[in-house]
């Protein structure tokens, strides 16, 4: 009987899951599902510069699996039963159970609208594209009467989002709020870079207080301060759904899964969580952050290890380290704050204009990952029954 691997979610993570793990195994002993909630591939590092006007790619996840083993499911997971091995999904209206064998887990994450009141009903978020493009329609609005923007975070999407808007727009009167000073955990000439960049492009800020609640047309701060506004954007940090642990995985209180090093989860062998859905361990001890990047190291990974357990075979050691924090800053400044292994920022950076070019490089580069997630020449496709030459089969671990 075939083997079912089921990957959920066609992010940064579970793509290249899917396709390098389908590469690595015979399609009549192991078949491998990605469920997915929408057709097209999302690049939301680029969603800020859909809300500007700006055109962006959009790839049909079909396309990237074309000569491919996987079969593709668009639908919405709405539950998993882990005792059964079962995951429903609703597919074009309809509820669909889909048993499993190995189950990869890569729902991801995306902006928290619901942990400060007001944010869901009078602030906008760049969810997706399509909310991209209806920021985009008001942006273009306001422009005309040259009114407030007040884009709440000062992390990464909140300082990227806050600049784009600025240079595309420079009629608006941008705002960034944030309880600490943006871009704080950069090093003190990216911190600088970042400074200059703002008067450059008249980003105002205000930092020392924590928004409160959002109302219609005002930001009300915990430190009592108000900031009035006509279009609020939202950037106040990710959440991954509760479908993890409402299933019963084990998972953190940000609802990410515990993990061990081979990705797979503490309290459920062979379930696989991987990208932002999972709190894997960094080398230096700390959780990887949310990220692009955790996507691009943990699906290939989990590929790996299903693969190998599969057939017999010992996975790998994980091997990975971030090297850059890439940021854009509108189209013509941009900044790569080198890191040290433990992500703690070097004295080297990169600014301008080739700053910009290198993170484009770097946004390419997942999109050659998708189109090739190795192993290069899917050479080693391996038999399940293969494995009992390599190691015996009581070393086996295929799930039942
Ligand atoms: C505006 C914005 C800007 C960002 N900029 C950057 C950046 O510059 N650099 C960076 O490193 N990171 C950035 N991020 C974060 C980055 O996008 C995420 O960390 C990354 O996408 C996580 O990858 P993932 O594969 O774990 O999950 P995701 O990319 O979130 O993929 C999850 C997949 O699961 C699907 N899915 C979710 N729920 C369901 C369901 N119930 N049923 C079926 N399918 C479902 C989704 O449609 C998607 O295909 C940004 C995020 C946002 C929102």
């Amino acid at each position: 009987m075939t083997h079912k691997v089921l990957v959920l979610g066609a992010g940064y993570a579970g793509l290249v899951a899917a396709k390098r793990c389908a590469r690595q195994v015979r399609s009549n002993e192991v078949s491998v599902t990605l469920v997915t909630a929408i057709p097209d591939f999302v690049e939301r590092p680029r969603l800020h510069q859909l809300a500007t006007g700006q055109a962006i790619e959009s790839v049909p996840v079909a396309r990237y699996l074309r000569k491919t083993s996987v079969r593709l499911v668009i639908g919405s997971v709405v539950g998993i039963d882990l005792d059964a091995r079962t995951v429903t999904t609703v597919q074009a209206g309809e509820p669909h159970v889909m048993p499993y064998n190995t189950l990869v887990y890569a729902l991801g994450s995306n902006i928290d609208v619901e942990s400060v009141p007001g944010v869901a009903t009078h602030a906008w978020s760049l969810v997706g594209s399509g909310a991209a493009s209806q920021v985009c329609t008001r942006l273009q609005v306001l422009a005309q009467r040259k009114g407030r923007v007040a884009v709440c975070g000062g992390g990464l999407t909140g300082i990227e989002i806050a600049t784009e808007v600025a240079e595309s727009f420079p009629d608006l009167q941008v705002t960034l709020v944030s309880n600490a000073r943006p871009g704080a955990w950069l090093s003190p000439k990216a911190q600088a870079y970042v400074t200059r960049t703002f008067e450059t492009l008249g980003v105002a800020t205000r930092s020392g207080g924590r928004v409160q609640e959002v109302h219609a047309d005002e930001l009300e701060l915990d430190d009592g301060g108000r900031v009035p506004f006509e279009l609020c954007l939202w950037a106040g940090g990710f959440r991954v759904p509760k479908l993890a642990r409402a299933s019963g995985l084990a998972v953190d209180n940000q609802d990410r899964a515990h993990v061990d090093s081979n990705l797979e989860s503490v309290s459920h062998p062979g379930v696989y969580v991987i990208g932002d859905a999972a709190a894997v361990a960094g080398a230096w001890g700390s959780e990887l952050a949310m990220g692009c990047r955790t996507g691009g190291l943990t699906g290939p990974k989990a590929a790996d290890v299903i693969a190998a357990r599969l057939t017999g075979r010992e996975p790998g050691r994980f091997r990975y380290r971030y090297i850059h924090e890439c940021i854009s800053l509108g189209r013509r400044h941009g900044l790569i704050q080198f890191l040290h292994a433990d992500e703690s920022p070097k004295r080297s950076i990169l600014t301008g204009r080739k700053a910009i070019a290198y993170k484009n490089a770097t946004l390419n580069g997942a999109k050659v990952l998708f189109r090739h997630p190795g192993p290069v020449l899917a050479r080693r496709r391996h038999f399940i029954s293969n494995g009992k030459s390599a190691k015996g089969p009581s070393q086996y671990r295929l799930p039942k």
